[in-house]
Parts: C-alpha cells; structure tokens; sequence
C-alpha cells in the first residue's frame, strides 16, 4: 500500500471522528422488523428502515424468494440483452407497469442504477433538465451524467423558480423536469399538479422518482401521483424495490413502451451491469401481489403515522409537518443529532440522526420512518424513551 495515501485517508477518517459525523456500522441478526436483534445493543425497535408496510420478512414475500432461488438459481451471470433476460423480468416489469398504470416498465439492480441510466439516455446535445434541490442524490448523480444537456435547478418545490427556468430553457428538447415524490429527508411531498400544469405548459415531461412514496402515498398505496389523483399523467416514475415494496433490492422506470424500448437498447446499466437476480424479482412481484391484496396495509401506515407524531407533539417535540411516513425532527446541529440517536439506541429505540452535509447546516434531524408492522406496545415504548432522552438532552425541558 502507498504509505502517503494511506496516512490521507486515516486523516481524513480522522477529521470526521472529531466532526461527530463519523458513520459506525450496527449489525442486525434478524430479518428486517419493527424489532431486531443488534449485535451492538440487543433487542431494538427499529424507526429508521424503509420497511413501511412490514413486507420485508412477511411469509409470502420471504416464500416466493426462495421458490425463485430453487427455480431460477443464483443469479443470471449475464446483462438483460445478452442472457440474462428471464420470463420472471418480463411478469415483474408488467406488473410493476400495471401497478403504476404505465404502459411498461424496466428492472435495474436499484433505483441508483435506475436514476443513473435514464437522463443521460434521453436527454442529449440541445436537451435540458430542470431539478428540484432537494431530489435524491441518484438523481443528482444521474443528471450529472447527462452532460451534453442543459441542467438547472430550483428551490425546493418554489413553482415560481420552476416557471422561470422552464422559460429559460424553453427552446431546447426535450425537457424534462424532475423530482422526488416524496422528499426523504423533509417528509413531504412534490407539488405534483402544479408541476405537471407548468410542464404541460412548457411541452416538457415529467419525471418522478416515488421511492419513498410507492407503498405508502394514495388510497391504495401507488404512491403520489395516486394521492393527487394523477394516474396517466406523469411520463415517467422511477422508485426502488429496496423500500416498501419488500424491501430486497432492485429498482424501475416506468413510462411509454418507446421509452422503455430506448433504455432496453441504450441504457449504460441496462448494456453493461448484471440484471435484478430472479430471486429478487420472485420477492417484489409477491410484495406487489402482497399489497394489491391487502390495501389495507396503506390505511395502517397512515393510522399509525398520525399516531406517532401525535405522541411526538404531546411530550413537547415539533416535527415538521407532512402527509407520508417520514417524520424529521429538526434538532440543530449534527453532533447533538447524533447525541440524541445514540442516546435513544442506549434505550432501544433504533432510530438515525442526519446531519451536514445530508441536509444543510443547523437543520440536523432525527428522521422517524413509521410502518404498518409496528405495533401500538412499541410505539408507546418509542415514544417512553424520546420523552427521557428528549429529557435528558435538555431539549424537552428538565426532568
Ligand atoms: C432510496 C432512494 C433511491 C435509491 O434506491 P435504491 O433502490 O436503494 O438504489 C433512489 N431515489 C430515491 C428518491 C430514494 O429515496
């Protein structure tokens, strides 16, 4: 190893240990929910997974994975076009396009590769992307590589802002605006009809990435563009597999059968990175079944959310306001979010502080995420030990 390269980076691990922004991994022995078992802390209720409908260890789900693993094997040792195509990716995309109410659909390995693959696919020399702030960073990293486009951004979710660089980039095509469905670290949700009005004004399109809407937003769990009542009139939706949907892996793009057949053919992660495991694609396609079958998941998520945050508001915290399962409480700076999630681990309560450069400086949060597994005893248990610590940290008042 090179000694100077070396001594760079234990520095540079270094200065993030004196920051309090250093990350240490905690390993869990157990299947994904309400409660596992940490190696570092024992028995933990968990209010930091993406497991918001609890699908990640339901039987069905966990069954239909191990079918595909005795039928399909291991992996498919191949990119979708050359032989790693299976007739489980065919059933999968065309439910996952009959769920979202798209014409088709297309697995990548995650919503990352997803986002990664799609604009710099269709958007070329004479195209422009205009992005909200805030959006995921795959799909920062996605426009990034897009670099023949134009590429603005806006304030988070300012329509006005959103108007004006549309104008701006009114002569190129195609256009394509972007945003996260529901913001991740905020909670709350894009304004999805004002965006699509603007487009439609502007001719451009609509991309919305609903990772942490899918499952969660809309009466029957579709996401935000069932909660505005916009089915058919966004052209594209990406999201994640990896979240509610059970939570494994793999992620999407949804739209119009021309633009999947264009990420077929020039999709980068689609040419040159292996396909979603057939395992993977048993698992989702049972998750998506799972939840067409039991809406009534939806109903608890948000039953549960509101009795969350209302425990929340009683023992004196503020969290912001918002309508999905993300619930962040703005506690200042990031050595003291953390503070607060380590002292609610030591209590059994999992559950993670975000800090700078996550979110922006002075805005560090403690980000509750609900599920529909979770029940009311840990619920009342989570809420036990914010009230102690919230106590004990001074910034509920002293005991
Ligand atoms: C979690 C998330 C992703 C990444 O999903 P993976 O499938 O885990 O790669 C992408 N976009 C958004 C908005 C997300 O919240």
């Amino acid at each position: 190893m090179n000694q100077a390269f070396e001594a760079k980076l234990r520095g540079d691990l270094e200065s993030l240990k004196r920051a309090g922004t250093y990350k240490r991994l905690r390993h869990i022995t157990t299947p994904m929910a309400p409660e596992v078992r940490m190696e570092e802390a024992g028995d933990v209720i968990v209010l930091s997974s993406n497991n918001y409908l609890g699908l990640a260890d339901q039987s069905e789900v966990v069954e239909a994975g191990k079918r595909g693993l005795d039928q399909y094997g291991a992996g498919t040792a191949s990119v979708r076009f050359i032989c790693g195509t299976f007739d489980i990716h065919r059933t999968l995309e065309e439910r996952i396009a009959a769920f979202l109410g798209t014409d088709a659909s297309l697995s990548y390995v995650a919503c990352w590769n997803a986002n990664t693959g799609l604009f710099a696919t269709i958007c070329d020399q004479g195209s422009a992307i205009v992005s909200d702030e805030l959006n995921h960073a795959s799909i920062i990293d996605g426009v990034r590589l897009a670099s023949k486009a134009r590429r603005e951004r806006y304030k988070h979710s300012d329509m006005q802002q959103l108007r004006e660089k549309l104008e701006a980039v009114k002569e190129c095509f195609p256009i394509v605006v972007v945003t996260d469905g529901v913001f991740s670290m905020e909670g709350d949700l894009a304004k999805l009809p004002e965006i699509v009005g603007l487009a439609k004004e502007y001719g451009a399109i609509v991309v919305v990435d609903d990772s942490h809407g899918t499952g969660v937003m809309g009466k029957t769990g579709r996401g935000t563009i069932e909660h505005y009542d916009l089915t058919g009139k966004v052209d594209v939706i990406t999201g994640t597999l990896g979240k509610a949907l059970g939570g494994a892996a793999g992620g999407f793009v949804a739209g119009s059968a021309a633009l999947i057949d264009t990420l077929i053919q020039r999709s980068r992660p689609q040419l040159f990175s292996n396909a979603l495991p057939a395992t993977v694609a048993c698992s989702s396609l049972a998750a998506i079944d799972y939840l067409d079958s039991h809406p009534e998941l939806v109903g608890i998520l948000r039953e549960n959310t509101a009795y969350f945050r209302a425990g929340l508001e009683r023992i004196g915290y503020r969290p912001l306001p918002g309508e999905s399962a993300i619930v962040p409480i703005i506690v200042g700076e990031t050595a003291f979010a953390i503070t607060i999630s380590d002292a609610l681990l030591k209590r059994g309560v999992f559950v993670t502080g975000f800090g700078f450069p996550v979110v922006p400086e002075g805005t560090a949060r403690i980000r509750v995420q609900i599920s529909a597994a979770l029940t009311k005893d840990e619920m009342d248990r989570a809420l036990s030990a914010f009230e102690d610590v919230g106590k004990a940290v001074g910034i509920l008042g002293k005991p």
